[in-house]
């Protein structure tokens, strides 16, 4: 029979990612720590292979799990000395959900199963400590209900409050046994009138109530949407982890706190945490009391006078200390662990890589390979390329006037100005308007990561550096303030109070993660620094690629951002973007409105010298580094006015009636324009197009010969499908290109090259190859012309195939490997068949996608084109593809 279940201390022999894959990552990790000698709670992980298994049965649970889970909770009894649900003795686990990266959409975690209303008189003798056993069991009640039974955790909340208040305290440690009893009765009265059942006293039946919930979440809408957000596969299944308690709420020997090994945010190697005393479990991340520092540094750094764990557990801090240098130098990576005191005993509950930001994530990097712990390589492979982004983008310019409201937490660096919004729906709908958002919460929870990630920054009032809030906002790379406690939210009447001022949904704010500041109104950013670690490990993934990395830009300015950020060269230099120039758009359209050849070429020879003066402008700041340009490739009528404004106006500029105009533009209407009248079609129709297009290219390049500029540039025609197009648009250009050289007695070096952006392009590249110094996959249309979809209406319905597992991922973000990848790698090896030479290379948003560029190198391109500030990006990327294909 399968083995569904294993105990942490017998773990198969497995290499380090199988075993994570068939445990989840909690699983394996506590298991790891086992065996490097680390105190943890004894338990057992049932396998993410269980979980799959109980949706293949229809959600019943597998054949034999029940029987190993009892024999597994026996030596787990036998380790410990207790038993579960025994009336003097009891044991009492946790029950917690770990798939093989940590997933905040995932069950929360369950504490203190296995108590009931006799079990709790055990655990309450046993210990003599009363308070604390109905303390636990009153913990228990909440979570179960909420996460299993699914009862609102507001409910008991609620409760609690108003008992607080006849009572007239204030903390919950100020309630003793009796007043939890008396709550607890009132518990489960709210939960029989909710789920019209009693509370489960049989403490089998809890168990597999939590266990059937934590795979039910697996599928649940918040687990659906994080795994979408993070492309994470539904078939990896999440594994359940069932361990012995040990309790932080014993009193005031007793804590429970997590912690990072180097700073999450900075990168800096100094040991970093929070903590609670006589607490448990969640209270720490949830933001119901404010945790306390662990090392006594950051205590003063924070100005704070609640006392570090290093201060009032001098000793444990010290074995904390051990610990976690231990697990860095065992892991070779920055550590998060949760850990927890009872009666000054030390236990680790949980060990990963930290979570970090996009600055730490390059200095932990570094420093590591400088230390010696990792090899360059290595470092490398630890950074998320798409992390980079944020640390392109700008930060508040430290000269601009700042209207300073309130501070929090420098929770997740980065700045960010948008208006407030106080649901994570709102921020949501805002953001399908293009309007930027601050989401501003109490405290944010897995519900809200939809408007999250919709939102430019997060502000809460509650929480620490590891709530909710600061976790997640680290992860997707966006400004995050927390724990600001001076804001006072009224999410009824929609606005926030900070002192007497008030501010309203829809007034905007600044935000400055890296400070903790929040401002009112939009403060100036200004550029970021990527000198430092940064260029150094760029330098590395530049050493290590082999692919070239271009940039896509057609205007000065996006040239130069890109060569900032180190592009070798221009990939896409698309020449339409420069026909909307309101200088030229009339000699376009007086172009597109000519009847004759002769009346075009006239329009056409006064569009020339811009077009000269465009490409000369381009090939100066690019010195020498190749420039692919792409012939005029959208249909006409793009071009043409749109309101009837525009085109009265137009018709007097150019002497001629509207309804000329406007019969022209009947007959530019195109049913279906993506496949219509564009690209290397319109040369054949009208070459003189080409030709106007060709001259100012090489007009261009002679004068910066003049110049002593050098220049490459590559000349490429858009959706060619078969070889003769090509044939007869090289031949166009090599005449044009023979005039020149005979007019000015130079000589010319270009070259010519397509994209191979249709299907039967792309088969029957042997044949297009014939005519080709190079190929460029526009794998935006190939994707479009491939899978029949159209981009521009492919947003209504991709959701419902990305959400039925049809695509693992939006197509147009990752390139589709199983189809367009089959065309791209056959388009590939018959074009080097006939010309091993042939110039390789992508031009597609996919360029700058890291899975997309893993492909790439697959597919023997040898070069990848992207957007200006995805250059870096591909930079990354592209050194890491380069040493995983050395690995496999
Ligand atoms: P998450 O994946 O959300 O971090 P965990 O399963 O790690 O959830 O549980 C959250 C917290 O619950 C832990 O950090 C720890 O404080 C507490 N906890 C979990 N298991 C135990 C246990 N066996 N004994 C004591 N506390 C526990
Ligand atoms: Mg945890
Ligand atoms: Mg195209």
């Amino acid at each position: 029979m399968a083995t569904w279940v294993y105990n942490f201390s017998k773990t198969p022999k497995k290499d380090k990612a199988g075993l994570k894959n068939l445990l989840g990552g909690k699983g394996a990790n506590l298991s790891e720590m086992i065996k490097i000698g680390l105190p943890v709670p004894p338990g057992f992980t049932i396998t993410t292979e269980a979980c799959n298994e109980f949706y293949k049965r229809n959600r019943k649970n597998p054949i034999g799990l029940d029987k190993q889970v009892k024999s597994a909770i026996k030596e787990v009894e036998k380790k410990i000395g207790k038993k579960f649900g025994d009336k003097k003795n009891p044991l009492l686990v946790s029950v917690r959900s770990g798939a093989r990266v940590s997933m905040p959409g995932m069950m929360d975690t369950v504490l203190n199963l296995g108590l009931n209303d006799e079990t709790v008189l055990g655990l309450a003798a046993k210990t003599k400590n009363e308070t604390f056993a109905y303390d636990s069991y009153r913990r228990f009640i909440q979570m179960y209900s909420n996460v299993v039974l699914g009862v609102d955790h507001h409910n008991f909340e609620d409760l609690i409050e108003n008992y607080k208040l006849t009572k007239g305290v204030t903390l919950d440690t100020d309630l003793d046994a009796e007043d939890w009893k008396k709550l607890i009765k009132d518990f489960r009265d709210v939960i029989k009138r909710e789920i019209k059942k009693d509370f489960p006293q049989d403490v089998y039946q809890q168990l597999w109530g939590a266990v059937g919930a934590v795979f039910q979440s697996w599928r649940n809408q918040r687990a659906k949407t994080y795994r979408k957000l993070n492309n994470i596969p539904e078939e990896w299944g999440t594994a359940v982890n069932v361990q012995s308690m040990v309790f932080g709420n014993m009193g005031d020997d007793c804590a429970t706190g997590v912690a990072f090994t180097r700073n999450p945010s900075t990168g800096e190697k100094s040991f970093y945490g929070e903590y609670l005393i006589n607490a448990q479990g969640e209270d720490v991340v949830a933001g119901i009391r404010t945790p306390q520092n662990i090392t006594k540094k950051a205590r003063l750094e924070a100005k704070s006078d609640a006392l570090s764990m290093e201060e009032t557990m001098p000793k444990v801090y010290g074995q904390l200390v051990q610990i976690y240098k231990k697990l860095e130098k065992h892991y070779k990576d920055m550590q998060d662990i949760e850990f927890t005191v009872e009666n000054k005993k030390l236990w680790m509950l949980q060990t990963r890589s930290g979570k970090r930001t996009a600055k730490a994530a390059i200095k932990i990097a570094v420093d590591m390979v400088k230390e010696n712990l990792i090899k360059k390589d290595e470092a490398l492979l630890r950074i998320d390329p798409k992390m980079l982004d944020t640390l392109l983008h700008p930060t508040l310019d430290p000269k601009a006037e700042k209207d300073i409201i309130a501070k929090g937490l420098p929770a997740s660096p980065g700045a960010a100005s948008g208006k407030i919004t106080f649901s994570a729906d709102d921020a949501e709908t805002l953001k399908s308007q293009n309007q930027k958002t601050i989401l501003v919460r109490l405290e944010t929870s897995p519900e809200d990561i939809h408007g999250m990630n919709a939102a430019e920054g997060i502000l809460t009032c509650r929480g620490g550096m590891t709530s909710h809030a600061a976790v997640v906002a680290r992860g997707m790379g966006k400004p995050c303030v927390s724990g600001s406690g001076t804001i006072q939210i009224d999410y009824q009447s929609k606005e926030f109070k900070v002192g007497n001022r008030v501010f309203k949904e829809g007034e905007i704010i600044t935000i400055d993660g890296s400070s903790g500041e929040v401002m009112s109104g939009e403060v100036k950013t200004i550029k970021p620094d990527i000198s430092g670690d940064f260029s150094k490990i760029m330098s590395w993934a530049d050493k290590t690629r082999k692919m070239q990395v271009r940039t896509n830009a057609e205007t000065p300015l996006d040239t130069k951002v890109a060569r900032e950020f180190g592009a070798e060269g221009i990939g896409l230099c698309r020449t339409e973007h420069m026909f909307f120039d309101e200088e030229r758009i009339l000699y376009v359209r007086q172009m597109i409105l000519s009847k004759s050849k002769e009346d075009r070429s006239e329009a056409l020879g006064k569009i020339l010298p811009f077009q000269k003066k465009d490409f000369y402008e381009i090939f100066s700041i690019m010195k020498g580094l190749p420039v692919t340009i792409r012939l005029l490739d959208p249909p006409l009528h793009e071009f043409l006015p749109k309101s009837e404004k525009e085109i009265s106006s137009l018709a007097s500029s150019l002497g001629i009636s509207e309804k000329e105009i406007k019969d022209r533009i009947s007959d530019l209407h195109e049913e279906n324009p993506m496949l219509g009248h564009r690209g290397c079609r319109l040369a054949i129709s009208y070459p003189e197009i080409y030709e106007m297009q060709c001259e100012a290219i090489f007009e261009a390049v002679l004068q910066c010969k003049k110049e002593k500029i050098k220049v490459l540039p590559e000349i490429m025609i858009p959706l060619v499908a078969t070889g003769q197009e090509l044939e007869i648009l090289k031949e166009l250009v090599d005449s044009k290109a023979k005039e020149m050289s005979k007019k000015y007695n130079q000589k010319l070096d270009y070259m010519v090259g397509t994209m191979i952006e249709l299907p039967r392009a792309a088969l029957n590249a042997h044949d297009i190859s014939k005519h080709a110094d190079f190929f460029s996959f526009g794998t935006n249309d190939l994707t479009q012309t491939t899978l029949g979809i159209s981009r521009d209406d492919a947003g209504k319905f991709l959701d419902d195939y990305v959400d039925n597992n049809i695509f693992k991922i939006d197509p147009f973000v990752s390139i589709d490997v199983n189809g367009v990848g089959q065309l791209v790698e056959l388009a590939c090896k018959n074009a080097k068949r006939n010309k091993s030479k042939i110039k390789l290379g992508i031009c597609g948003e996919h360029g700058g996608d890291p899975d997309s560029i893993m492909f790439c190198q697959k597919a023997g391109l040898n070069y990848v084109s992207c957007s200006p500030y995805r250059v870096p990006i591909a930079r990354l990327s592209a050194a890491q593809a380069k040493i995983l294909s050395k690995r496999n």
